[in-house]
């Protein structure tokens, strides 16, 4: 079996058999990954780690070419992002996002922009910048880099260039003019704000999208899309979300 080592966020854990863990991990170079850790809860101080839900750690681990389970021999903390852990909303919102990526993503596709996208917005969630903001902000950027992200530059139908009134059309995909209306008309009206932050997140690094301004409205009108967005191309609302949006406020 070959051996890899390799730096992975946690998504999830769960118990398996008696004395053991199943971990999901998003890892640098290979993307999700499943792996075993035996024995970890007859011996706790088995591993280096306390394998919480979206720690960063180092891994070695046993590549089983026959399933996707993979074995997992050593795993050492590198950063528990604890501030963020002190705080039940920001924590619910790290949950969402480890939740995004393990409906998104498929095992195995590797994809460094998302891996680094994830430790900057953990990190992030830990300061005292508005963690609802880092989330849309997080959103908008991993449709962006795993494939999904609507289309807002031109008409999604008769790719002209919008001018005037545009709705947002999510069985399509995205922006529809005026003249295409008709082909869904269950497409929701979209202030040019709203697209213009959109298209302003996904060309522009985390680090400068933090600084961008949201008026209400237009956060509102975000979120309001990018869920349903989201939850239209996954064909299930994101549990943790639903969590997150009962805690708005606490
Ligand atoms: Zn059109």
């Amino acid at each position: 079996m070959p051996i890899h080592k390799t730096e992975a966020l946690i998504l999830n854990r769960r118990d398996f058999r008696e004395t053991s863990l199943i971990v999901d991990f998003y890892s640098r170079d290979f993307g999700r990954i499943s792996g075993i850790l035996k024995g970890i809860r007859a011996d706790l101080k088995k591993f280096a780690s306390p394998i919480e839900p979206f720690s960063l750690n180092e891994i070695v681990f046993y590549r089983s070419k026959s399933s996707g389970l993979h074995l997992v021999s050593q795993c050492d903390l590198k950063d528990n992002f604890t501030p963020l852990r002190s705080n039940i909303s920001r924590f619910v919102m790290a949950s969402v996002i480890t939740e995004m990526v393990s409906a998104l993503m498929q095992p195995e596709d590797k994809n460094e922009e998302i891996f680094n996208l994830l430790i900057s917005v953990l990190s992030g969630m830990g300061t005292n910048i508005n963690p609802e903001k880092i989330l849309s902000i997080f959103k908008i950027k991993m449709l962006s880099l795993s494939g999904f992200k609507p289309h807002l530059d031109s008409c999604v139908c008769c790719q002209d260039k919008i001018a005037g009134n545009s709705k947002f059309s999510l069985s399509l995909g995205g922006l529809i003019c005026q003249k295409c209306c008709h082909k869904d008309l269950s497409a929701r009206a979209i202030f040019r704000g709203t697209i213009a932050s959109i298209l302003y997140i996904e060309k522009n690094d985390f680090k400068s999208t933090l600084n961008l301004g949201l008026n209400p409205q237009i956060k509102r009108e975000l979120d309001l899309i990018l869920n349903a967005f989201i939850k239209f191309h996954l064909e299930k609302d994101l549990k943790s979300e639903r969590v997150a949006e009962r805690l708005v406020g606490v």
